[in-house]
């Protein structure tokens, strides 16, 4: 529920602001979600669960309900994609065009599988016999990051509709606003009441109580390592409920000597940014690694950093305050440790939290720039000489979440691509996604699958069935 600062007054319950990053005004006061919340939206999606139409209905008629969701976000792209251009400073145009397109088509895609959820038929022997369902796991609680309001919503939504599950959805404190319109059109769409609930809340309060509910069956999280560490914890030490994380990285992106100099460093500038997957190693072979660093400075220099709506802006503002201070700490940090600023550094304007594309050379791969995820446009350069130095460097981070690799030579993009302990590779381009193909983490990423029908088999749990025959006549 969105609150005008009007009505404020007239409530009894707690309530947050939610703030422009443009500007760091107040967009609207929200509704804080406590505990006490928490436990009637778990209630409400058990009873939904548990003898509610959802999770009964054939996977044809959920699908039919979902389809009519996807339809009726294609009929609000343009205030979806504002709500998350003025809340988390998105590009309007990108969610306009890809991002909200893209999760009406993500709805319509487990739509169709919601109708294909099968179990086997086991042959054991004459007497003894089975099968197993693929049942829903029951009631999920999602955890949500606000670097991608829209698209983590329903990486973790679509596949648990599909399935059969009831839902308590957590967005991040930062962005509340599109979720609360997706779950007014989630009614509109038909989707029975406790099916889809959306909390609105800060983490350690309402988030908290997700991760530890006695009835919440799986929760399924989406942010970073450290809280990731937490929600286990909360998992662990409450009902043992399933846990999928998808966590933060530091991905490596590597430069092979006969790459198209020009393209590696569009590559290298896509990767930067509030991006889980953000390529923010780069490594690049000595051969052109000179040529490379010239190239990427004139590419930054031209990246313009902007107004949301503006269609010529690659790149909007940060998040928040605390995100900002984050990352240009970060910058501070770089200077001190000697790494070398190639580009920007700094930050724009004197209103909303902008920060100019930038780029250190003469990085060491012990410095904190290189080993951080500091999730904002900063990228740290480094050279190597060999394959093999270059498979080492791309290793040595506890993460595993995603690496791009350049070069014509097949065998190169082979070789490495096996190397690379990570859940996504990238070859010749980068932040490709496809529904249909799954991506998450390896090491201290997570090990949790959006996209694909990975994630569809996340929110399932496989019941084996016996029986004996009763006749020995046959
Ligand atoms: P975050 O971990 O601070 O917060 C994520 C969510 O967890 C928010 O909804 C927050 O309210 C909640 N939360 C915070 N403390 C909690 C607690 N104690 N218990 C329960 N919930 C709690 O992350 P963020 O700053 O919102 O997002 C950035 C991080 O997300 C980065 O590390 C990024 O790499 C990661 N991320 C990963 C993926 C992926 O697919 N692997 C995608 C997007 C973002």
């Amino acid at each position: 529920m969105v609150i005008s600062m009007k009505e404020e007054r007239d409530l009894k319950g707690k309530t947050f602001e939610t703030i422009d990053p443009r500007t760091g005004e107040v967009i609207a006061r929200v509704a804080e979600g406590d505990k006490e919340d928490v436990d009637l939206a778990v209630r409400a999606a058990r009873q939904a669960f548990d003898d509610g139409p959802w999770p009964r209905m054939t996977g044809a008629a959920r699908g039919r309900i979902m389809m009519k969701y996807a339809d009726l976000i294609e009929e609000h792209i343009e205030e979806l994609a504002a709500l998350d251009a003025i809340d988390a400073g998105k590009l309007f145009g990108q969610g306009k065009a890809v991002d909200i397109p893209a999760v009406a088509n993500l709805l319509r895609y487990y739509a169709g599988a919601a109708d294909k959820i099968h179990g086997e038929v086991l042959k054991m022997s004459r007497e003894l016999q089975g099968y197993t369902l693929r049942e829903p796991i029951g009631v999920s609680g999602h955890i949500i990051p606000w670097n991608f309001p829209s698209s983590m919503f329903f990486m973790m939504s679509a596949p648990a509709l599909a399935a059969g599950c009831t839902m308590i959805v957590k967005p991040a404190e930062q962005t509340p606003l599109s979720a609360l319109f997706y779950a007014d059109l989630a009614n509109k769409a038909g989707v029975p009441a406790g099916v889809l609930n959306v909390i609105t809340g800060y983490g350690p309060t309402a988030g908290a109580a997700i991760a530890s509910h006695m009835d919440v069956d799986k929760v399924c999280f989406t942010g970073s390592t450290e809280v990731g560490r937490k929600i286990m914890q909360a998992a662990a030490t409450s009902n043992l409920k399933q846990v999928s994380l998808e966590l933060g990285g530091k991905s490596p992106l590597l430069i092979f000597d006969d790459a198209d100099v020009d393209k590696a460093a569009d590559l290298a500038l896509l990767g930067i940014g509030e991006i889980c997957v953000a390529g923010s190693r780069v490594f690049v072979q000595e051969g052109i690694y000179d040529e490379f660093v010239k190239k990427l400075k004139e590419k930054a220099k031209n990246w313009v950093v902007g107004d949301p709506f503006d269609p010529r802006s690659r790149q909007g503002p940060q998040v928040d305050k605390q995100q900002f201070d984050k990352i240009l700490s970060y910058i501070e940090h770089g200077k001190r440790e000697g790494a070398t600023l190639l580009t920007g550094g700094k930050p724009i304007g004197n209103k909303g939290y902008f920060i100019e594309p930038t780029v250190f050379t003469d990085v060491k791969e012990d410095m904190m720039i290189a080993t951080d995820e500091i999730f904002g446009p900063v990228m740290s350069l480094m050279k190597f000489e060999t394959i093999e130095e270059a498979i080492n460097k791309a290793n040595n981070t506890k993460y595993g979440l995603a690496a791009g690799i350049v070069t014509k030579n097949l065998d190169v993009a082979n070789t490495v691509s096996r190397s690379i302990r990570a859940g996504t590779i990238w070859i010749n381009c980068y932040f490709a996604f496809d529904r249909d193909c799954s991506y998450g983490g390896y090491k201290m990423s997570g090990f949790g699958r959006h996209l694909g029908l990975e994630a569809l088999h996340k929110f399932l749990q496989v019941k084996s069935i016996f029986f004996v025959r009763e006749t020995d006549k046959i």
